[in-house]
């Protein structure tokens, strides 16, 4: 029976680490996509085996005490001593390549994010923005080809375009197969004799682009709009990665938002608050009549149905709510204090009084602007 030890090759008391970097190294050496062979396919079942034991803590601890019932039985060779050929393979970033199949050139491009910055007021209906990106576009000259014009890639002489080159190399496995991408071709399988002047053989070049957008109204920030297919084009003309606005927008000196809502504070008067007045206030869409009816208190809410913000779904408008706030007059001349003093008498008004606390609706109104 095989000792999940020595087929990772490491001591009785090797570490989590040693186990998992022992682990790595020989699954490097044995995985079927570099390993075509049978015996490798059972010693890559073992190997994975053996760390699938010994990285779990429990695990480990039963079969140290001889309780590991699934054991493979067959070969029991130590695997010490094998080489990390294989290490460049893994280690060298072919990206993407798969054994045995050359590699594109073509590439879908990257995403690209842009903020975008915003007003109120342009959320409260949306707008249309023309904004500049800078990203790649496809070579005019080569239109992705690679290639000067009335040239074409040519079938890779080393690899004869599989992009690939196979080595056998012997072990205590028996001979093993294994295939690194080509070097002279990259793995593509051709090589380009005369690229393209303009992009470098890029296929794409770098360009600053306009790209027309409407935001809808009701958006956020935060919110990310995808458009997709206006990202910057792939590595020799490959399809458009997408482009993501982020938006924020600018906190406002009057409106704040409450879902779909404006909120503002409309301060009037203690004169007006008594008599009751009309006034015509700026809304972020023009002007609105408001009625304060005689005897409006600090904290009476005021709602003008739909003056809000049209939702990002739907197109009912919020409402635009108005917290009252009375002003008392800190400065009197002695002419109006004495016309106070005058209406204090005719009121007798009652003496300050406790009452039962009321957070009240202009509190809560406070408590979003702050915000
Ligand atoms: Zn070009």
């Amino acid at each position: 029976m095989a000792d999940h030890y020595e087929v990772l090759g490491v001591a009785r008391d090797a570490s989590p680490e040693e186990i998992k970097k022992a682990y790595r190294r020989l699954a490097r050496q044995l995985h079927p996509d570099v390993n075509p062979g049978e015996d490798a396919s059972e010693q890559f079942k073992l190997v994975t085996h053996a760390y699938d034991v010994l990285s779990d803590p429990d695990q480990r601890q039963r079969y140290d005490m001889g309780g590991d019932a699934s054991a493979f039985g067959g070969a029991g060779a130590g695997f010490g001593g094998f080489s990390d050929i294989f290490e460049s393979f893994f280690g060298g970033g072919g990206g993407g390549t798969r054994a045995g199949r050359p590699r594109s050139r073509r590439e879908r491009g990257q995403d690209a994010l842009v903020r975008v910055d915003l007003d109120l007021g342009d959320v409260v209906f949306g707008v249309h923005r023309d904004i500049e990106v800078d990203t790649a576009v496809l070579c005019e000259t080569c239109q992705g080809s690679c290639c000067q014009p009335g040239t074409q890639p040519v079938t890779c002489d080393i690899c004869h375009g599989s992009g690939q080159i196979q080595r056998t190399v012997r072990s205590l496995l028996g001979n093993v197969v294994t295939s690194q991408p080509c070097t002279t071709c990259q793995g593509y399988g051709t090589t380009i004799p005369y690229p393209c002047s303009t992009c470098q053989g890029q296929g794409r070049v770098r360009a600053r682009r306009t790209v027309s957008i409407d935001i809808p109204a009701g958006v956020e920030t935060g919110l990310r709009l995808q458009l997709p297919g206006s990202g910057e084009v792939g590595p020799a003309g490959g399809p458009n990665g997408d482009l993501y606005l982020e938006v924020t927008v600018a906190p406002h000196d009057v409106f704040s938002r409450d879902g779909d809502d404006l909120l503002a504070t409309l301060e009037v008067s203690m004169i007006d608050a008594i008599l009751g007045t009309s006034v015509t206030i700026d809304s972020l869409d023009g002007s609105v009549d408001l009625d304060i009816r005689s005897g409006v208190q600090s904290g009476d809410e005021l709602t003008i149905r739909g003056r809000g913000i049209t939702p990002l779904r739907g197109d009912q408008r919020g409402d635009l709510r108005v917290g009252v706030q009375v002003v008392t007059p800190s400065h009197l001349d002695p002419k109006a204090r004495a016309l106070v003093q005058e209406l204090a008498k005719r009121m007798r008004p009652a003496p300050p009084h406790l009452a039962e606390f009321h957070p009240g609706l202009f509190s809560k109104l406070r408590g979003k602007f702050k915000r």
